[in-house]
């Protein structure tokens, strides 16, 4: 039964994963444990969401950060997609620099998954809503977790990464670990 962290009070759930898709609600404070938008991370319940069954994918970012800019409404989409499959959260690099420091985060934007605990994966760079669905899957999947699979979303996802072509921002900074 995965666990998953509530996006407002951080208390642990477990949710069997049959009921991931009937819009469970948190035990103790009745939130809805899936909005369709990304969890805002701080040092505060940073812990709760790394630590919890279902993966969390985490974007560092800056309000600096020019793509950064140009991936939050990719993926804030990212998020309507792979919920509840996983968790997804945002990460101010500046307000939270102990935490981007500590999984020694040098180019923005980049994102980290973890899940139970442990770094899966991470990549740096600006990422359409569909590779970063595409991508959390595939690093999902390597590590025993099955990747979401749905023809409809995989056409809004076609239609978003069509529609991002046009940008061609990339990255702020030096990246690292590629
Ligand atoms: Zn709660």
């Amino acid at each position: 039964m995965p666990t998953v962290a509530c996006p407002d009070c951080a208390t642990t759930n477990r949710v069997p994963e049959t009921r991931l898709n009937d819009n469970p609600r948190c035990g103790r404070c009745g939130t809805a444990l899936f909005q369709g938008a990304p969890v805002v991370l701080t040092a505060n319940n940073f812990e709760r969401h790394a630590t919890a069954e279902l993966p969390l994918l985490v974007d560092f970012w800056a309000a600096w950060c020019g793509p950064c800019k140009v991936m939050a409404p990719q993926f804030d989409a990212a998020s309507r997609m792979l919920e509840p499959r996983f968790r997804l959260g945002k990460m101010d690099t500046e307000a939270e620099a102990d935490i981007a420091s500590r999984f020694g985060i040098r180019g923005i934007p980049t994102m980290i998954l973890f899940k139970a605990g442990k770094e899966i994966a991470r990549t740096s760079g600006v990422m359409s809503a569909a590779d970063i669905v595409r991508w959390a899957s595939a690093q999902a999947g390597r590590a025993g977790k099955l990747p979401y699979r749905g023809t409809s979303r995989a056409a809004f996802a076609a239609r978003i990464a069509a529609r991002f072509r046009a940008n061609g921002a990339r990255q702020c900074g030096e990246s690292r670990g590629r």
